[in-house]
């Protein structure tokens, strides 16, 4: 009788039925997924180099100079999820001992200038005052003391619920010398964001905010002065998964023949596809007013529950996640606990900086409802009543 060579058996766990349930997915992302991207995702596969995915692909590019309101030619989605991006944007734009000066307002300028160090560029990090009008004069300072090729700067600042006003700082940042690199990840297709005309060079974003579909594809797009920097690189970027001349070729940018580079995630392009079309069905403008309205009316529910916005000022605030200040005598983790456990809804609580001080909730793409509003406003105010601790 033959004896079994194996000594590791078949995992229990994985013996029995996937199980996934029903949630709202109310927090800073991912959102939920609609039936027909559902459906996208789902198809069956063809090969990486058939022409019918290449179509794809040029699709999603023009839906991505849609969404950007760019007509660069450089436009493509990166095979991974927004981190993955920022890095593609850093490491290709940028080589060793280059300055970057990034705008610290959240998390996400802190990654970027942790990128930016691992990459070996001079990274500057420069704290300044998030939705404040008078903003170019801090960048002002920046780009004359450091001297930087690039400026990062966060769009929707999703660990605090800030909206990041852009006017002017294309066109400061190029008198200066300066690329301009944005990340658009939660406010792409919430908040108006005109790629050419506020002379922004590198732009991303994701797949699973407003867009709805999966993780795991991200949006991004060059200015022709940035394919200009990275033409002049005198190094290669030290990826060559992320290598954006290879990407550029891939994703026909470059006007030669596409080559194999990696096997794309072709069902992750089928979704991102249907995403950018539904972006474009629904129309930029009027997915930016229904992400307003359903904000405005959130934050009326929210002052109305008696909790206190931790957004002031009402156009600094990101139409996309709102932020709210953990209420006195209770505990965030029990609210955000008890929202999931009785109503299937996920918000969630501050990020980085934000930790422990605020609670989000995300209203992005087909989420952004009248109805969810309602249902994320009742359960809330069922966890007011159900969650405050006698000492805390
Ligand atoms: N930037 C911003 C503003 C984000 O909100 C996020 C995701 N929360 C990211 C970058 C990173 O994206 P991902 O989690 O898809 O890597």
């Amino acid at each position: 009788m033959a004896t079994s060579l194996l000594r590791v058996p078949p995992p229990q766990s994985l013996l029995r039925p996937l199980a996934v349930p029903e949630r709202l997915l109310l927090g800073p992302g991912p959102s939920n997924v609609p039936p027909r991207i559902l459906a996208a995702g789902g198809r069956q596969l063809l090969g990486h180099m058939h022409p019918e995915v290449l179509q794809v692909m040029d699709e999603i590019k023009a839906g991505i100079q849609y969404a950007f309101q760019t007509q660069n030619r450089l436009t493509l989605a990166i095979s991974g999820t927004g981190h993955c991006a920022m890095e593609a944007a850093f490491l290709n734009l940028l080589e060793h001992g280059d300055t970057v000066l990034v705008a610290v307002n959240g998390i996400w300028g802190q990654r970027a200038a942790d990128i930016a160090r691992r990459l070996g560029m001079l990274g500057t990090a420069g704290q300044h005052c998030p939705g404040d009008g008078h903003f170019p004069l801090c960048f002002m300072q920046g780009l004359v003391r450091h001297k930087p090729s690039v400026l990062f700067i966060t769009h929707g600042e999703s660990s605090t619920g800030v909206l990041q006003p852009l006017e002017g700082l294309g066109k400061l940042c190029h008198r200066h010398g300066c690329l301009l690199l944005v990340d658009a990840v939660a406010s792409l297709g919430g908040a108006p964001i005109f790629m050419d005309q506020q002379e922004i060079d590198v732009l991303y974003s994701g797949s699973q905010k407003v867009l709805n579909a999966p993780p795991g594809s991200a949006p991004i797009s060059f200015s022709n002065q940035a394919r200009e920097k990275m033409l002049r690189r005198k190094t290669k970027p030290p990826s060559f998964y992320l290598d954006m001349g290879w990407l550029a070729n891939y994703w026909g940018c470059d006007g030669e023949p596409r080559r194999y580079h990696h096997t794309a995630p072709i069902n992750s392009f089928f979704s991102l596809r249907e995403g950018l079309a539904m972006l474009a069905e629904l129309g930029l403008e009027s997915s930016w007013e229904r992400h307003r309205a359903n904000c405005a009316q959130l934050c009326k529910g929210l002052s109305d529950l008696g909790l206190e916005l931790f957004v002031k000022e009402e156009k600094a605030r990101l139409p996309t996640i709102t932020t709210i200040r953990v209420p006195e005598g209770y505990d965030w983790k029990d609210i955000i606990a008890f929202l999931m456990d009785n109503h299937a809804i996920e918000i969630t609580g501050g990020l980085g900086p934000s930790v422990g001080k605020v609670l989000r909730i995300g209203l992005m793409g087909c989420n952004s409802t009248s109805g969810n509003v309602d249902r994320v406003l009742r359960a809330l105010r069922d966890a007011l009543g159900c969650c405050r601790r006698s000492r805390l």
